[in-house]
């Protein structure tokens, strides 16, 4: 079984900040995490350097934190799949709740966006998660359920999709880490329906050294998804090699 350890950037890193990043992972042993794939989200702005850097024939996989549904045209401000594809991305992220709420991304457009992405080849990964007044009023699982099921709307062969459980209350800042007893239901449930059809279910919100093991630990959890604590190569670094069980 493959275990998913990767890290979005969000809004960070220059250019050179990005190539030393990428520096300090292409120059560690690649055999170093068997049973492990890691991956790396740039801004894209860094993503044809950070590929660059990595080369060819680097374990590392490398994302796109967001690419729209059509492949070309009158749509200033975007980039399309093509686009990141070409730039070196392998996956492409969708449905971050930070770009459902603040860049109106809706049920429907993460599901063109899936499609467009798997027309072309790439993996996406669909990030889900409910807020934290559903989440209090115990509605976590047909919250996610509904979102996961219209993001794969239409989509006969899911085993390219990773989906990443990332509870909003969770994540970010001003978030509170998940216990495994807080999270159990919901993956119990994206286990039940898509777990053995998927590519990988992952879990992001507050990952860190402190929780990585225990959440790994729970049922249907084959990955991590980090955001802050891997903002530094070091904290991928040792995420990558606590789950590899160095
Ligand atoms: C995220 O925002 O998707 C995320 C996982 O962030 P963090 O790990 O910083 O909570």
């Amino acid at each position: 079984m493959t275990t998913w350890v990767g890290t979005s950037w969000k809004m960070n890193k220059t250019l050179s900040e990005a190539r030393d990043y990428a520096r300090t992972l292409a120059a560690t042993d690649q055999g170093r995490w068997p049973g492990v794939q890691p991956f790396i989200i740039p801004p894209a702005t860094a993503l044809s350097a950070v590929s660059e850097v990595l080369g060819p024939r680097s374990h590392v996989l490398v994302g796109a934190q967001n690419a729209h549904w059509e492949d070309a045209g009158a749509w200033t401000g975007e980039v399309s799949v093509p686009q990141v594809a070409d730039a070196g991305a392998q996956i492409v992220e969708i449905g971050h709740s930070e770009r459902r709420e603040f860049f109106a991304e809706t049920d429907e457009t993460v599901n063109l966006k899936v499609r467009a992405t798997l027309r072309h080849g790439l993996t996406p990964l669909v990030c889900v998660g409910e807020p934290a007044d559903v989440f209090a009023s115990g509605g976590s699982v047909p919250y996610v359920i509904r979102q996961v099921r219209a993001a794969l709307d239409g989509v006969g062969d899911v085993s390219a999709v990773l989906v990443a459980y990332e509870p909003i209350w969770a994540i970010g800042a001003r978030g509170r880490p998940a216990a495994p007893s807080d999270i159990g239901d919901v993956l119990a449930a994206l286990r039940t329906e898509w777990g053995g059809s998927v590519r990988g279910l992952l879990f992001g919100g507050s990952v860190d050294r402190s929780n990585a093991r225990s959440i790994l630990g729970v049922d249907g959890v084959d990955g991590l998804f980090v955001g802050r604590a891997a903002w530094e190569v070091d904290g991928l670094l040792e995420l990558l090699d606590l789950v590899a069980g160095r």
